[in-house]
Parts: structure tokens; sequence; C-alpha cells
């Protein structure tokens, strides 16, 4: 199996002068961006990295993020992408656990990146990318160091490509590591169930590339379709709906349920019917959202269920191939993908029952970096358990059920109450706290904290808000603070996270 860069290498020979991607006016064919991602690899090389080191990209949706992702795969060196929201904290626990030797950063985050001290000694190169000015920066610096004729690093297919930090339910993010083999075979799973992608097909890139949309651009790349990056800074469903009427998109490449609700709300109906297919996932959807965006879109929309640790792929549920399946499922397995329900001694369970949803196969990463007792905790018996609950119908249908841990979904990002705890438990105010998602129509779930103050009167709800920003990033701020005499505790003093959650609901 060859190093993941061969989607791109292949496709810059046979499509050289078809556009690989488009983002604010600036366009790149195939040609530019395979010889762009050479020079990136090459001069990062002659900066004294190796083959292995990590390079963390911690960019908004921008032209650059693909050269540096393909760059990185290029020189043989380890992606590791980061949400473009994230606080000074957390990226230094990101950087420190990754071991990182480059940061690529975009430009408004070099205060953040001058905060966190750590280039000179620390042997950190940073590259600044100036995201979508008409160049001249630190990054087109780099491409011009660098060169075009770089052969792309024999790797093994069992090397890292892309260490993906998921935050532990516990507070320290973990990095999971997948494999030029994980990728290949996601992308063969994408190509084959989700979105055949063909060179005549315009992809629109909304969602994080540092998440499922970057991962799900490589099948794009790999038959090499137009990718056009979404520039509007938030995510505008009115100005999304103008984009694809104007600019005939067919492939949306991936949505969080949140967007289609929002996309479900705009008043205009702009002709999408260029659409043919449009990818959702990662967070729980209602059955009545599904059955609106059908009715309002048509059957494009395949959705995925994934996590970090097998991205993208454990089951998918294609609307138009599947027509009679049912909308509260997530589907079925791909090909050569083992799904399992498994009970709580790692044993099968019969058809219909719950369990633990598990996973076998070439997706799933070769477990966390540095943490061999979390590895072997998700990885046991052979089988990625991925903490979610749910069953298996008799035909091998899907149905997710809850997540064993309290991990919050807002907006289709995952928020950890504990890491929310952990900052609002910082303010001298703050007694005890304990957080928890409650549902929200729009959002999917919104975070509140029910606080125990220190002091009397209380603080007020929007200081101890701004304050948690201090620490974490702004979409995992609490929405709502209630503040509460004791919180309910168990009789071994644990706190008891759903039984608060409970009497919050109880009271609205
Ligand atoms: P992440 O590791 O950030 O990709 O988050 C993965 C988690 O999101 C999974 O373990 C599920 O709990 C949830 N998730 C992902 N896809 C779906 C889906 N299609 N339906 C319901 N929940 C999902």
């Amino acid at each position: 199996m060859a190093n993941i860069v061969h989607v791109l290498t292949t496709s810059a020979q046979r499509y050289p002068d078809r556009t690989a991607v488009r983002h604010a006016g600036r366009r790149t064919s195939y040609r530019e961006l395979r010889e762009q991602a050479a020079r990136f690899g090459s001069a990062l090389l002659r900066r004294g990295l190796e083959p292995g080191d990590r390079v963390a990209l911690f960019l908004p949706n921008c032209g650059q993020y693909l050269t540096a992702l393909f760059g990185a795969w290029y020189a043989g060196l380890v992606a590791v992408p980061m949400n473009a929201k994230l606080a000074g904290p957390e990226v230094a626990v990101i950087l420190g656990d990754s071991g990182a030797r480059a940061l690529v950063h975009g430009a408004p985050a070099a205060p953040l990146v001058a905060g966190l001290g750590l280039t000179g000694e620390a042997g950190l190169h940073t590259v600044q990318v100036d995201v979508g000015a008409p160049g001249g920066d630190d990054f087109d610096r780099l491409l011009a160091e660098g060169d075009p004729g770089l052969a792309p690093a024999e790797v093994a297919p069992d090397d890292l490509a892309w260490l993906f930090y998921t935050s532990g339910t516990t507070g320290r993010p973990k990095g999971a590591q997948l494999t030029h083999r994980n990728l290949t075979v996601m992308t063969w799973t994408l190509l084959a169930d989700v979105c055949a992608y063909t060179p005549d097909d315009i992809a629109l890139h909304i969602a994080p590339l540092s998440h499922g949309s970057g991962l799900y651009a490589l099948g794009a790349i790999a038959r090499g379709t137009d990718n056009l990056i979404y520039d509007g800074g938030g995510f505008d469903p009115a100005a999304v709906l103008d984009l694809i009427a104007r600019e005939r998109v067919t492939v949306l490449a991936f949505l969080v349920p949140t967007m289609i609700v929002r996309l479900l709300a705009v008043e205009g109906k702009p002709d999408t019917g260029s659409l043919r297919c449009a990818v959702y996932g990662g967070a729980p959807i209602h059955v009545e959202h599904s059955r609106a965006m059908i009715e309002r879109f048509g059957p494009v929309f395949v959705q995925i269920y994934g996590q970090g640790e097998s991205p993208m792929t454990v089951t998918y549920l294609n609307h138009a191939t599947a027509p009679d399946a049912p909308l509260d499922s997530a589907g079925v397995a791909h090909p050569g993908i083992e799904v399992s329900i498994l009970d709580a001694d790692d044993r099968p369970v019969p058809a219909g029952e719950e369990g633990e949803v598990c996973v076998r196969g070439d997706v799933v990463m070769r477990g966390y970096w540095n943490n061999p007792d979390a590895t072997a905790r998700a990885l046991r018996g052979g089988w990625l358990h991925t903490g979610d609950i749910g069953r298996i119908d008799e035909r091998g249908v899907l149905f997710l059920l809850d997540r064993s841990s309290d991990v919050i979904i807002s907006g289709g990002a995952n928020i950890y109450p504990r890491e929310v705890e952990e900052a609002l438990v910082q303010h001298p105010a703050v007694a005890e706290v304990v957080v928890f998602g409650v549902p929200d129509e729009t959002w999917g779930e919104n975070v509140v904290a029910a606080v125990v103050p220190a002091t009397t009167p209380p603080p007020p709800e929007g200081e101890l808000i701004s304050f948690s920003t201090t620490h974490i990033a702004s979409f995992k701020k609490p929405k709502k603070i209630i503040y509460l005499e004791a919180l309910p505790k168990s009789a071994y003093g644990k706190v008891l996270r759903r039984e608060a959650r409970r009497l919050v609901l109880a009271d609205d």
C-alpha cells in the first residue's frame, strides 16, 4: 500500500490542468497542488525535519490547508490537525504531547502562538499563513525554498499519517494514530459507498478540514474533483445555499446535522438542483429533520457514522441506494469493516440487543499516541470499543442509542464536560461545578453548568461564561449557568452528573 499522497500524485498526472482547489478567488490546478506540496515537504526536510516527525496544522479552512497536508505526507511527515478555534492552553497540550516540530498557523493566531513560548530552544518551526491573501507570506517563502521534484517518501502501510486528538473524558487529550493504510481504506469506503467522486464534480467544503471534511477531501482529490473551500467565516446557511446555486455545486463534502437544520430554516429557495450528494454525520440527527432534508433537497443525502479512532468509517446510510432504510438508523457496515455489538464482557449479543458498538478492520487506528493504557482499553480483544451504545437488527442495520460517556455534542463538535468544569472551577467564586448537555433544537445539545457558588451573591452568569473562554475554546463555553446549594452526589461522594442534569431539566 502506497503513501496516501499517491491520491494526489496520480491525479496530477491524469488531470494536471483541472482545478484542484479554489478559495478566496485563488485557483490551484492539480499540477500546481502537487508541485506546491512537494515544495512544502522538501522545505521542511531542508529545515531539519525527518520522516515520522509531526507537523501541526493549526489553520482555518483555506486553500493552503491541502498543500500543507499533502506536503507533510510527501516528505513522510505526520499531520497533526487542530481545530482553528482551540485556545492557547489546548494548543500547548497537543503540541507538547505530539512533540510536533513544525506548526503551520493562520496570521490571526500569531499572538496566541507567540504566547506559547515554544519556538527557539524547543526547536519548533512556525510557518504563518495569510489565509486568503494574495501571497508573499511565510508560507509562500517556504514554498520558494522547496524542491518541486521531491519524490514521495517511501512509507510502510502502518506508518503514521494523521494524528488526531480527541479529548478524553478524563480531560487529557488522546492522539488517535491513523496510518497510511487507515486513510487509504477510508478513501476506498468513501468512493465505494458514500460518494463516487468524478472529475466533473464540484465539492463544497464547509466543515473544518481539520476533521471529517479534510479526510473526505482525499477521495475527491483521488478522482480529480474541483474542491471549493467555503470562505464565509462562520456558517451562513443562506450564503451557502446561494453559493451552491451560483457555482452549481454537486457534492457537499461533509455537514454536521446542525448545519442541515440551519439550511432547512432558510426561507428563500435558491436552485440547489445541481446537488447529487451531501454527506452528513458526526452526531445524531432527528428523524423529522432527516425527512425534511430529503423532501427539500431530494434523496442526495448519505449519513456516515464514525469517530476519530475509525475516521468517518463505521457504518453508512445512503438514502439514494437504500430509500427504504429506517431514518432513525445509522445504516450498515462497509464491506470489509466488521461492526459488532458486544456486552460488558466483550461477548457478542444476539441481534436486536443493546451493547457497545465495536469495530474491526483496516480503518481502525493503530492506537493512542504515547498512551498504552488507553490503547489497551480501547482496542481490547482486537476490537475498537467506540463508547457508543447501539443495537444491530437481523438485517445488519445499526441503531445508535446513546453514548456511554457523557460527551456533549453541540453543533457537531464534541465537548467534554470535564474540560469545561476544570475551566470554571478556576474562578474564585466557584466552589463546585458539574457540566452536562441539554437538548436543543438547533445545536443538538447546549452546554449547561450547575455551580455551587463560593460567594454571596454569586458571580454574574456572564462573568463566569466569559472567564471560561480564557481556558477553553469559545464553542465549549456554557450557554447557561444554574446556581445550586449543593450538587447531587453518590454515597462515595462522586458527583452524579446525570442526576444534576435531570434536576435542571425538571426545573425548566
Ligand atoms: P469524533 O471522534 O469527534 O468524530 O466523534 C465521534 C462520536 O460522534 C461517535 O462516537 C458518536 O458518538 C458520534 N457520532 C458520529 N457519527 C454519528 C452518527 N451518524 N449518528 C450519531 N452519532 C454519531
